[in-house]
C-alpha cells in the first residue's frame, strides 16, 4: 500500500543527507521529489506546498548534517499532518445520533463520477449504520444509467434496507423527497440518496444535484472518490466540491491502491475530510480514514528522535528579563449554569417520555424548559406509564 509515495518522502529524505545544503542542490533534491510525487497521483498545487514548506524549513534551519534525514521526514509529517486537521473532523454516526433526537431523519446526499464505487459504498455506509442500530431507507434517485436502480434493489435485498425507487427518467428529486416522507412517516434514522454518476453533459449533472439538494435540504453530502484513478479522482473531487460543496469524502479502492497520493490530493484541494476508505468489495470493508494510520503506512515509524522544528529552525533570541511573577488571581466560583434544560436527563429517558405522552419536540425555550421540568417530575414519580 502507498509503495510510491513512501518512496518518494524517503528519496527525498536521503536526497537531502547526501547533498550539500547550497540552493543549487535543495533544488535538485525538491525536483526530484516533484516527479516521485506526480508518480503518486499527488496534485500539483499539494506538491507545490510541499516544496515550499521543506524549502522554508531548510532553508531557514541551522540543522546539522547529521539531523538532516530526520529533520526533512519530520517537516514533511508534520506538513502532512497539518493538513489533515486543518480539513476538520466529521463524524457521520454521531451527526446521525445528533439528529435522531430531534425526531427527524438525517438526509445524506452521495455525488460521484460513475464507476467509482458510489453504490457499493453507500451499501456499505447503510449496511455499518445498520450495525451501529439505526434505521435506513435508500432514495434510488439515479434514473439516468441503465441498470443503476436494478444494482442498488440488489444491495437492499441483500442487506434486507427498504428502498424508494421510480423509473427511469423519473425526476431525482421527486424520488429522494418520496424517500424522507417515508423515513418521516416511518420514524426512520437515516435516508442515503443515490444520485447519477453521469449525464448528458457535467451542467446537467451539477444541476440535478443542486435540485435534489434544494428539494431535501441533506444534512450531508458525501463525495465518493476512486483512489485509483489518480489525477482523475483530484479533479473531479475540485469541481464536485466548487459546484456541490460536500462535506466529506470516502476513498474507494484503498485496498489496491500502490501511489497513494489521492487521499492527501484531495484533503488539500477540498479542505475537507475523508471519512471512510473502503478496503474491499464486501460490505464490511471499509474503515474510518485516520490521519495516524495514513502517516504510518506512508512513514513506516511515525517517532523521530530529533528537536522539533522550533527549537531548532531559529536561534533563540535572548531571554529578555521578567518581571517579579505575580500571585495569580484565583478564579471566582461561578454559579452553576446551564443553556441545556435538559442536562443531567439520560436521553433513553427523554425518548422514552416523549413516545409514551406523544410529545412533539419543543420549539421555543420555554417549551423545552416545560417539557424538561415535566421529564424530571416523571422520572421522580418512578416513570409511570400514561
Ligand atoms: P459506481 O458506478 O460508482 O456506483 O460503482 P460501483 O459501486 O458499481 O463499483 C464499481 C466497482 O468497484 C465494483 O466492482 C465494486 O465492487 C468495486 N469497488 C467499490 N469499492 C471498492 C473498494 O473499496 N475496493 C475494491 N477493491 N473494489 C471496490
Amino acid at each position: 500500500m502507498f509503495d510510491n509515495l513512501k518512496k518518494a518522502f524517503s528519496n527525498v529524505s536521503t536526497g537531502f543527507s547526501e547533498k550539500d545544503l547550497n540552493e543549487k542542490d535543495i533544488e535538485d533534491v525538491l525536483f526530484e521529489l516533484e516527479i516521485n510525487l506526480l508518480e503518486s497521483d499527488v496534485a500539483t498545487e499539494v506538491i507545490d506546498s510541499i516544496k515550499d514548506s521543506l524549502k522554508e524549513k531548510i532553508i531557514g534551519s541551522r540543522v546539522e548534517k547529521k539531523n538532516i534525514q530526520n529533520f526533512v521526514k519530520q517537516s514533511l509529517i508534520e506538513f502532512i499532518s497539518e493538513t489533515f486537521d486543518n480539513a476538520g473532523h466529521v463524524d457521520l454516526v454521531a451527526r446521525i445520533n445528533e439528529k435522531k433526537s430531534s425526531n427527524e431523519p438525517f438526509i445524506v446526499v452521495f455525488v460521484g463520477i460513475n464507476g467509482t464505487g458510489k453504490t457499493t459504498s453507500l451499501a456499505k455506509v447503510a449496511n455499518m449504520l445498520k450495525n451501529e442500530k439505526l434505521s435506513v431507507v435508500i432514495a434510488a434517485a439515479d434514473t439516468y444509467r441503465a441498470g443503476a436502480i436494478e444494482q442498488l434493489r440488489e444491495h437492499t435485498n441483500r442487506l434486507n434496507l427498504k428502498i424508494i425507487a421510480q423509473n427511469y427518467g423519473s425526476d431525482p428529486a421527486a424520488v429522494a423527497k418520496d424517500a424522507v416522507l417515508y423515513a418521516k412517516s416511518h420514524k426512520v434514522d437515516c435516508v442515503l440518496v443515490d444520485t447519477a454518476g453521469r449525464m448528458q453533459t457535467s451542467s446537467n449533472l451539477m444541476e440535478q444535484i443542486a435540485k435534489i439538494t434544494k428539494v431535501v435540504k441533506p444534512d450531508m453530502k458525501i463525495f465518493v472518490g476512486d483512489s485509483l484513478a489518480g489525477n482523475d479522482t483530484v479533479n473531479q473531487a475540485r469541481e464536485f466540491h466548487k459546484q456541490v460543496n460536500f462535506e466529506c469524502s470516502i476513498l474507494t479502492k484503498s485496498d489496491a491502491d500502490a501511489r497513494g497520493g489521492a487521499a492527501l490530493s484531495i484533503v488539500k484541494v477540498t479542505s475537507s475530510p475523508i471519512i471512510y476508505v473502503g478496503v474491499g468489495q464486501e460490505y464490511d470493508d471499509i474503515v474510518k480514514f485516520s490521519k495516524q494510520t495514513f502517516l504510518e503506512n506512508v512513514f513506516e515509524s511515525t517517532d523521530i528522535d530529533v528537536p522539533s522544528l522550533s527549537e531548532i529552525k531559529k536561534p533563540q533570541p535572548e531571554p529578555e528579563p521578567q518581571p517579579e511573577p505575580q500571585p495569580e488571581p484565583q478564579p471566582q466560583p461561578q454559579p452553576e449554569e446551564s443553556d441545556d434544560p435538559f442536562k443531567g436527563i439520560e436521553t433513553d429517558d427523554i425518548n422514552t417520555y416523549a413516545d409514551l405522552y406523544d410529545v412533539p419536540p419543543p420549539e421555543t425555550d420555554n417549551e423545552a424548559k416545560n417539557l424538561a421540568n415535566k421529564i424530571k417530575k416523571w422520572i421522580q414519580d418512578g416513570r409511570p406509564k400514561p
